[in-house]
């Protein structure tokens, strides 16, 4: 539902003519599961929705961004969900892209995008990422020693703590100089407080685990990774604004 949730922020943004990017597909997805979000429309989530929806584009923007501007041959989409950016964005030529999710999340984004072609080497890898997911990416052809932009979008929030730090000494352990790494500076306790409010909302916060992503980035200083903070990304869009993380890894700390 929370993958489902992002192509409907996708759709709507698509159909704006001052659109931060184009997802034909992310109807495909809603079409796939009609109704899926009838019970969460109620007019107390409406200007939660519309936060999620401006924060989602921009998130969606940025990420986009970063991955055409990482300059890597090798693509890691850490619980893709239902991204189509392998279909959508241009990509160099020879890119390999590999998107990590539950069996579950796969097992119905494939059908719906069965007749489409992507426009790199798009490589499914279904794993549980509190899991040993690495042997499975590299499995998968996945090569330790390619320079990689790893993308995290709209997954931290999901971790705790332990696991979102064991997530990030995996991909680390794996890594040569040059590796990229994105994910959201969180707002989840901003979020939260909002969004508990919310009896609708229940079945999405009960799924917030993280406390506060300021220790990820103290983390990656301290292994080998340099960081940057985006603050304030909005693309115009005024009154919403999004946060974000960039990390290049310059040395092997481990
Ligand atoms: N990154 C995608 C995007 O922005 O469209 C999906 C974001 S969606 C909000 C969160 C995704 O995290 C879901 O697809 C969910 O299945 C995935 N996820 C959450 N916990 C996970 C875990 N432990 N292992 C793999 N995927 C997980």
């Amino acid at each position: 539902m929370t993958a489902l949730g992002m192509a409907a922020v996708r759709a709507m943004e698509s159909k704006r003519a001052d659109r931060l990017f184009d997802d034909p597909q992310a109807q495909l997805f809603l079409d796939a599961m009609p109704g899926a979000f009838d019970q969460y429309f109620t007019s107390d989530t409406k200007s939660l929705g519309a936060m999620f929806a401006a924060h989602g584009a921009i998130r969606t923007r940025f990420f986009d961004d970063f991955l055409l501007g990482a300059g890597c041959r090798q693509v890691v989409l850490l619980a893709a969900g239902l991204d189509t950016r392998a279909f959508r964005l241009d990509w160099p030529a020879g890119v390999h892209l590999f998107e990590l999710d539950v069996p579950d999340v796969l097992a119905f984004k494939e059908p719906v995008l069965a007749h489409h072609e992507p426009r790199c080497v798009r490589i499914t890898v279904p794993a549980d990422l509190r899991t040993d997911w690495p042997t499975r990416l590299i499995a998968a052809g996945f090569s330790p020693t390619t320079p990689t932009a790893w993308l995290a979008e709209g997954l931290l929030i999901y971790l705790a703590a332990t696991e979102a730090t064991n997530l990030l000494q995996a991909i680390t352990e794996k890594l040569s100089p040059g590796c990229k790494l994105a994910f959201e500076h969180s707002q989840a306790d901003q979020l939260r407080t909002r969004a508990s409010a919310m009896p609708s909302m229940h079945d999405f916060t009960e799924m917030w685990k993280s406390d506060s992503d300021q220790d990820f980035v103290a983390w990656l200083v301290g292994h080998g990774w340099a960081p940057e903070i985006h603050k304030e990304v909005s693309y115009g869009r005024s009154g919403y604004s999004g946060q974000f993380v960039t990390a290049e890894f310059t040395q092997n700390a481990n």
